[in-house]
């Protein structure tokens, strides 16, 4: 057992949403790792359903699986290592699909050779290997190659991008990009991780109307803990285009991300150990953060119960199938 598991809060937390979840579910974004030093550890699928079954009451979950985006990845031998451990991890979870890992300096045929499992049905990015060391600051061409896009493209597959930069979605630059390159590569689908990164719920206020007529641009809500963005998307966007997701092993860390000012914070075990109140205090792990947002963003956006089965489960069944 790793020292992040459920507290006694989430397990009771959990028992009140047996009634909203529905009774499959599919991750659209969590993490395995064959890299025991990626700060969640080595990771498998089984430690995830051993780890997120009493969240879930025992319900069958199927995963996108995406690989740990750590930097060590930059080694040949180390991306070779996570391609087998994927490959194995597949092998093992049938059901489930995975994403393989680009790099900036990619072409087409280097991110093609990755794909070595027909399970491998995505391309991961992330903002960690650009070449600068203010990497937060990273436009999306910093970390995404043209390549990915072309294989993407030719084959079907998924892209999951998280959105960097203050403003990530209220960012002109990313936004503009974002919607170049769904228009250039049709047949390639973008999700747009955390709600297209808007943990500060702002950023997705009238700026994600510009793509809610782009059909292949998708939404996952792995880690966000407030309601507002998930609702303004599914407002604007629909309901077909947006997944649950968890980040896992993220998921599994106590506290939640808020929106502070015009940018966010990360209320970790450190805060909360710090936190002073006349009131009992408790506190949950993201994973039940997440849940409990999304339930209040469906609530207010008057799902119905189908809804809420497409959310969890179909829309990603369908990207995926
Ligand atoms: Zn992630």
């Amino acid at each position: 057992m790793k020292d992040y598991v459920l507290n006694p809060y989430d397990l009771e937390a959990a028992k009140r949403l047996e009634d909203f979840l529905p009774h499959r579910l599919f991750d659209a974004h969590m993490h395995i790792s064959h890299n025991k030093n990626t700060g969640g550890g080595h990771t498998t699928l089984k430690d995830y359903f051993l780890d997120t079954a009493p969240l879930y009451c025992g319900r069958p979950v199927r995963c996108n699986a995406i690989v740990h985006p750590g930097r060590f990845l930059a080694e040949p031998a180390e991306m070779e290592k996570s391609l087998s451990f994927l490959a194995a991890q597949m092998e093992e979870n049938p059901g489930c699909v995975a994403e393989v890992q680009v790099l900036p300096e990619d072409t087409a045929e280097d991110v093609a050779k990755r794909l070595i499992h027909p399970a491998f049905r995505g391309l991961k990015c992330y903002h960690v290997f650009a070449r600068r060391s203010d990497t937060f600051n990273a436009s999306v061409e910093e970390y995404l190659p043209e390549g990915a896009w072309e294989v993407a493209d030719q084959r079907g597959l998924v892209i999951t991008l998280h959105l960097v930069k203050d403003g990530a979605l209220a960012d002109p630059d990313n936004r503009n990009y974002v919607k170049e390159k769904a228009k250039q590569y049709p047949n390639a689908k973008l999700i747009l991780a955390h709600a297209a990164r808007s943990f500060a719920s702002w950023t997705v206020f009238d700026t994600v109307d510009e793509l809610k007529d782009l059909e292949n641009v998708w939404f996952d809500f792995s880690g966000i803990c407030e309601s507002p963005s998930l609702q303004y998307v599914l407002k604007t966007c629909g309901v077909s285009r947006c997944m649950w997701g968890t980040d896992y092993p993220i998921s599994l860390l106590a506290g939640k991300a808020i929106s502070l000012a015009d940018r966010f914070y990360w209320i970790g075990e450190r805060d909360l150990k710090n936190f002073v109140s006349k009131t009992d205090l408790r506190s949950w792990h993201v994973a039940t953060e997440g849940l409990y947002a999304l339930r209040q963003a469906c609530i207010l956006q008057d799902l119905s119960s189908r809804d809420i089965e497409d959310l969890f489960y179909n829309n990603a069944a369908r990207l995926w199938q």
